[in-house]
């Protein structure tokens, strides 16, 4: 009887990989989505610990699939990876995403947004000009805008990446390390890197309260953020514990469900009317 309900549970599992296989978003399928506003952004607040304030928010994207719905990251940016379109997502992203802050601006908000950006999008020299000129255009100051990058690998062409950190940082724009904790950030990147901000990666912060080796990471990477002088954001605060626990470390800003989840453009004043008051 066991091996009867093993060999249909395997089947089951290879019939729901073969739909996985037939449903998966072809190169033709991801390149038409991009044009057609498929992608959409999904608004994420970043809070101050002490002040009761929204400083930022993070974009993150969202796939809107015409049959399987609203898609997370993890569904469709290896894809964009593989078919070599993520400097397509990385612009698109930074345009929407600019060009809404553009409209809070005008309505007398003030926050910057955050838009995440591939190590792989570091290959030419003209992007901090390409940047630029996105914000120009949605009359947004490069000041507002944080490019949120993580080091899951060491760069392919270290000077290159460096050249063109250092342009986009003299423009104005802020750079953030994300994840902090779980790449190759080292000591030698921070003290190289025109960065402004770490964010200190979730698993640090989840698991601060019950593990002593996490809750020594995020202490220590409080320290050090410190010493270089960064903005230091704890992700992945769930709960009233994790807050205070983060708010004993440290910390700066905070961002997490405890304070919002992702949302949509259209309720995010509302949303921080209320957290504020
Ligand atoms: P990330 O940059 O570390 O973004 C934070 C992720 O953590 C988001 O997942 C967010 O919804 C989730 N999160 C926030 N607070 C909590 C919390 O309290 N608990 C838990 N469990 N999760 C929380 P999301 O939106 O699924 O994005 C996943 C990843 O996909 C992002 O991680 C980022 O690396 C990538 N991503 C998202 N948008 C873009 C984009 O436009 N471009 C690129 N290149 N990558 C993106
Ligand atoms: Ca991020
Ligand atoms: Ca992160
Ligand atoms: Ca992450």
């Amino acid at each position: 009887a066991l091996v009867a309900a093993l060999g249909r549970l395997g089947n089951r599992q290879s019939i729901r990989r073969t739909q996985e296989y037939a449903d998966r978003l072809s190169a033709e399928d991801m390149r038409d989505g991009l044009l057609a506003d498929r992608v959409e952004i999904y608004f994420q607040p970043k809070v101050l610990l002490e002040q009761r304030q929204m400083v930022g928010v993070e974009c993150l994207a969202r796939w809107r699939h015409p049959t399987r719905g609203l898609l997370p990251p993890a569904a469709f940016i290896p894809l964009i990876e593989e078919y070599g379109l993520i400097d397509e997502l990385t612009l698109l992203i930074l345009r929407k995403g600019t060009a809404q802050l553009g409209r809070w601006l005008r309505d007398g908000y003030d926050f910057k947004i955050a838009v995440n950006v591939s190590m792989d999008n570091l290959n030419r020299l003209d992007l901090p000009e390409i940047f630029q000129a996105i914000s120009t255009e949605a009359g947004v100051p490069p000041t507002h805008i944080v490019l949120e990058m993580t080091e899951t690998r060491l760069m392919d062409n270290f000077l290159l990446s460096l050249e063109i950190l250092t342009r986009l940082r003299l423009k104005g724009f802020h750079l953030s390390i994300d994840d902090f904790g779980t790449g190759f950030s080292t000591m030698e990147n921070l003290k190289q890197l025109p960065f402004s901000e770490l964010k200190i990666d979730r698993a640090f912060v989840d698991g601060a309260s019950k593990d002593h080796a996490a809750r020594m990471i995020l202490e220590s990477s409080v320290r050090l953020g410190k010493i270089f002088n960064l903005n230091l954001v704890a992700e992945g605060v769930e709960t009233q514990e994790d807050w205070n626990l983060v708010a004993s470390s440290g910390c700066d800003q905070v961002q997490g469900y405890f304070v919002a989840k992702p949302m949509k453009a259209d309720d995010l004043i509302e949303w921080k009317n209320s957290w504020e008051k």
